[in-house]
């Protein structure tokens, strides 16, 4: 199969992560009879020096017309006083916006190999966590009305919660979608004793629920699915939220696993297109140094293989090849064990490359 795909590397450790997650992507085309070409595009301060803005039109014109997007990251403290308009972040959110990307996958994975660096205790993380969040992305409070008025000599403001059916309806079928493609148990994150939307996002998803009979589909509130994720996290596997439900849930949910450089994401659209990034940001501190961890970005590329291109045998040999690095092993600095075999990020690349 032939794939192109748009590279964003970006800024900081960006270039580093991302130079590894192609190495093996070409390992992958090698191995199993693809072809991958790659279209670079500067994204965030690189461009922002270059060209005045963080993305240009014709750089987004190659994010839409590929078949997928793979990102680094963007920012760092150079363009921290940039005018909010031509700020590094006002590239993704674009690239989000012009993509359609709706969806938004953030498996959590504490590997067994890592317990110790989870903040949980061992007897809660057991064999290891292994869930999946589903978060809208484009609907709910992020993007309703705003406003800030007077009324009665003091400031009120208001943000509006919208989300319409055919939005519940498009995330709900790639949360059920994504499920039939692991453990088959989703839980639907809700307010539905107190919201509307919530109410409405309950009963979206019973209805769909119909059209995957073998899922099984459970209603937790998003309180008790907070304190859920701390007190016994190995009971999940696909969770589905709304846009700031996800955002809080995604986020404590990625500290579980102890290690940022580990976590991959996927942002998907209604086609096949989307954009696959570690959670992460530039790390300007470790920039250039060639420590980075690059795994939260070539297990991004196995997403980008799995979700996009429907190559599960090739997205499962990715993931088999970093879990054989870790029981070898291998660790980058920030995942470092006594015992175990300190690599720099190129080297822990090499390492992957060479157990697939
Ligand atoms: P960060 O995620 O870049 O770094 C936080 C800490 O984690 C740092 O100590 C860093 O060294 C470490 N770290 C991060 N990734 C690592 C990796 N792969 N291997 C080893 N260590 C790693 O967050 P920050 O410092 O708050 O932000 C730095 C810049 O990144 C800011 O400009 C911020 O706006 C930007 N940012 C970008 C994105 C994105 O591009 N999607 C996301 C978050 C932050």
């Amino acid at each position: 199969m032939k794939k192109n795909i748009t590279v964003l590397s970006g800024d900081g450790i960006g270039p580093e992560i991302v130079a590894e997650a192609i190495k093996v992507l070409n390992k992958v085309a090698d191995k199993f009879g693809h072809e991958f070409e790659y279209t670079y595009v500067d994204i965030g301060g690189c461009a922002i020096d270059k060209y005045g803005v963080p993305i240009t039109e014709e750089g987004m014109e190659k994010c839409k017309s590929a078949d997928s997007v793979l990102l680094g990251a963007v920012g760092g403290p150079k363009w921290d006083s940039c005018p909010p308009a031509i700020r590094p972040e006002k590239a993704l959110l674009a690239v989000r916006k012009e993509l359609g990307l709706f969806a938004n996958l953030r498996p959590t994975k504490l590997f067994p190999q890592l317990a110790d660096a989870s903040p949980l205790k061992q007897s809660i993380v057991g064999n290891g966590i292994d869930l999946l969040i589903v978060r809208e992305l484009t609907g709910g409070v992020y993007f309703g009305e705003k406003k800030t008025e007077e009324v009665n000599g003091e400031l009120v403001a208001t943000d509006i919660m919208p989300y319409s059916e055919h939005e519940i309806e498009r995330i709900g079928r790639v949360a059920f979608e994504t499920a039939m493609k692991r453990g088959k148990r989703l839980a639907s994150v809700d307010k539905a004793n107190v919201l509307d939307t919530s109410r409405l996002w309950r009963k979206t998803m019973h209805r769909i629920a119909d059209d995957y009979p073998e899922v099984e589909l459970s209603d937790i509130l998003v309180d008790n699915t907070a304190m859920q994720l701390i007190k016994n996290p190995t009971q999940f596997d696909v969770l589905v939220t709304e846009n700031m439900f996800g955002d809080i849930l995604s986020d404590e949910a990625s500290m579980l696993t102890g290690s940022i450089g580990m976590m991959p994401s996927a942002s998907l659209s209604s086609t096949t297109l989307g954009m696959y990034e570690p959670i992460h940001g530039s790390a300007p501190d470790i920039a250039g140094m060639n420590i980075a961890n690059p795994i939260g970005t070539i297990l991004s590329a196995a997403m980008m293989l799995r979700y996009s291109f429907d190559m599960m045998d090739e997205a499962d040999a990715i993931e088999a090849a970093v879990n054989k690095a870790l029981d070898d092993g291998y660790r980058t600095g920030d995942i470092m064990q006594e015992g175990c075999k300190k690599c720099l990020c190129s080297e822990m690349g090499d390492v992957i490359v060479s157990n697939i």
